[in-house]
């Protein structure tokens, strides 16, 4: 069975099928970077990083591009409220965003692309559109998206969704980034230069001015993965007009299909409701971290429901997906015990576990993530950790099998990514306990070595002697 994707365009679940098998050009709109990216745009991302592992876990070459979006309405006015420049605001937001893409463990995309640093070929884009009749120059010096001429040539404005052309005031344009569907209209390729820019713009072929947000995308993908390519990603959200905005900007240039397969990640609401921050549920990743979170329990909660359901995000969530890893963690430590002394399984495919191996975790898991990335995969995985329980309770699971079942978990977690726990998990201070606590000990300073284990204990950790010495458990 191969990949099956819910694809925005057709509102099937469809067959993935790239354009140049085994070649995948995939795009997902990035952040903007005015602001730490929050929990919900995290859902997003990790749901992107997803589909990245899947696709490789399939043997597909993937080249993942996602742009930094630095220059928009939101971004101006922020630039303009801090009396700061363009670059020095966005740099430090754009390099939080990249230090929290490894903290949860999301394989960095192969291209990154400014906006900024793609001025010429969003002019070159405009110009393009200008040339076929498509966009033109309005009295105030900007450039908008003409959708009676793009229409009138044939093309479908609404194929991501229906639009009610009848509704649509004929003549009638938007300048700013984000409207709703009520107010399809002539959308702003270039923005003629303000008084409220200050000093961000760039000469153009009709004046000073910037980019719009939506020439930004279609620019930059094409550019990267050529005029038509396989995958597009982003949040709900941006369906409208973001991503209609997109297919009309890049089929309108180039005459050819932009992206054969949308997908759109469902949002995510904290404790039932949207978040916000006057109703104290807006959690940034690093608000996260702050109460003592670490990345791969949020990366496990975010990848715990399917990515086209919203999601409840709750800390309860957090302290359940907490005890969810340490089920798991418990029983490949038992099987990294056993199977370090089996032969590990080499050159093979180590897919199939031998004669009285553990369940076939692999073949349960492909088969529900080819079903539209059913979660039914953590499903398996479950199983697969009770059922190898069980066994190596009755110690029936011997080390090759072990061998074996380690092999294929760590396949199955190259698309999960949730990693093992490891010591550069535990915070320096509790090491330092930790240590001092064996310090201790070895002098006979009893006392002292039991006030720190309290110590640990009132910090969220407990500490276990084992035959090879202290291990530190998350209480
Ligand atoms: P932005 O930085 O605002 O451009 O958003 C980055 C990504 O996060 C986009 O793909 C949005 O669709 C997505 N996003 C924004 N809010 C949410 C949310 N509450 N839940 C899930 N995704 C979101
Ligand atoms: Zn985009």
């Amino acid at each position: 069975m191969g990949l099956k994707l819910f694809n925005t365009l057709s509102r099937s679940i469809q067959e993935f099928a790239p354009l140049a098998p085994p070649k995948v050009g995939m795009y997902c709109c990035g952040p903007t970077v005015y602001d730490f990216a929050h929990i919900g745009n995290w859902r997003t991302f990790v749901f992107g990083d997803l589909v990245r592992r899947t696709l490789e876990f399939k043997g597909y070459a993937v080249t993942h591009v996602m742009n930094i979006t630095d220059v928009e309405d939101k971004i101006i006015k922020h630039v303009r409220e801090t009396k700061t420049s363009l670059r020095e605001f966005t740099g430090k937001y754009e390099a939080a965003f990249l230090e929290d893409l490894k903290t949860l463990n999301c394989r960095l995309p192969h291209h990154t692309p400014r906006a900024t640093e793609y001025i010429s070929e969003i002019i070159s884009l405009i110009e393009k559109l200008v040339q076929r009749g498509i966009a033109y120059k309005a009295a105030d010096g900007s450039v908008y998206f003409s959708i009676e001429k793009y229409r009138g040539c044939g093309c479908t404005y609404g194929q991501l969704l229906k639009l009610n052309f009848d509704e649509m005031k004929a003549g009638e344009r938007v300048k700013s980034d984000e409207y709703a569907k009520e107010s399809v209209a002539d959308f702003a390729l270039w923005k003629a230069r303000g008084p409220e820019d200050g000093d961000v713009f760039w000469p153009s072929p009709w004046g000073e001015g910037r980019p719009g947000w939506h020439i930004e995308c279609s620019a930059m993908s094409t550019k990267i993965l050529g005029p038509s390519f396989d995958l597009h990603l982003g949040g709900e959200d941006l369906i409208f007009p973001h991503h209609e905005d997109e297919i009309a900007q890049s089929e309108g240039a180039t005459g050819k299909p932009f992206v054969k397969h949308w997908l759109h990640g469902a949002h995510l609401l904290v404790e039932g409701k949207k978040m916000s921050k006057s109703l104290g549920n807006f959690f940034t990743l690093r608000d996260l971290l702050a109460k003592g979170f670490i990345g791969r329990e949020i990366r496990y909660l975010l990848l715990t429901a399917h990515y086209r359901e919203t999601f409840n995000f709750t800390l309860e969530g957090l302290q359940g997906a907490r005890a969810a890893l340490a089920r798991i963690d418990e029983c490949l430590g038992k099987l990294r015990e056993i199977g370090s002394l089996g032969v590990p399984p080499s050159g093979g495919s180590p897919v199939t576990p031998p004669e009285g191996g553990t369940p076939n975790l692999m073949a349960a898991f492909s088969a529900a993530l080819d079903d539209d990335l059913n979660i039914s995969a953590w499903g398996a995985v479950f199983e697969w950790v009770r059922e190898t329980n069980r066994r190596l309770a009755e110690n029936s699971l011997g080390a090759t099998d072990a061998a074996f079942a380690l092999a294929a978990w760590d396949k199955v977690d190259s698309v999960l990514g949730i990693g093992t726990k490891s010591g550069a998990e535990i915070p320096a201070e509790i090491l330092a306990l930790a240590e001092a606590r064996t310090a201790a000990k070895k002098v006979k300073d009893f006392k002292r070595a039991d006030a720190i284990r309290d110590e640990l204990k009132a910090k969220g950790w407990v500490i276990e002697d084992t035959p090879k010495g202290p291990k530190l458990k998350k209480n």
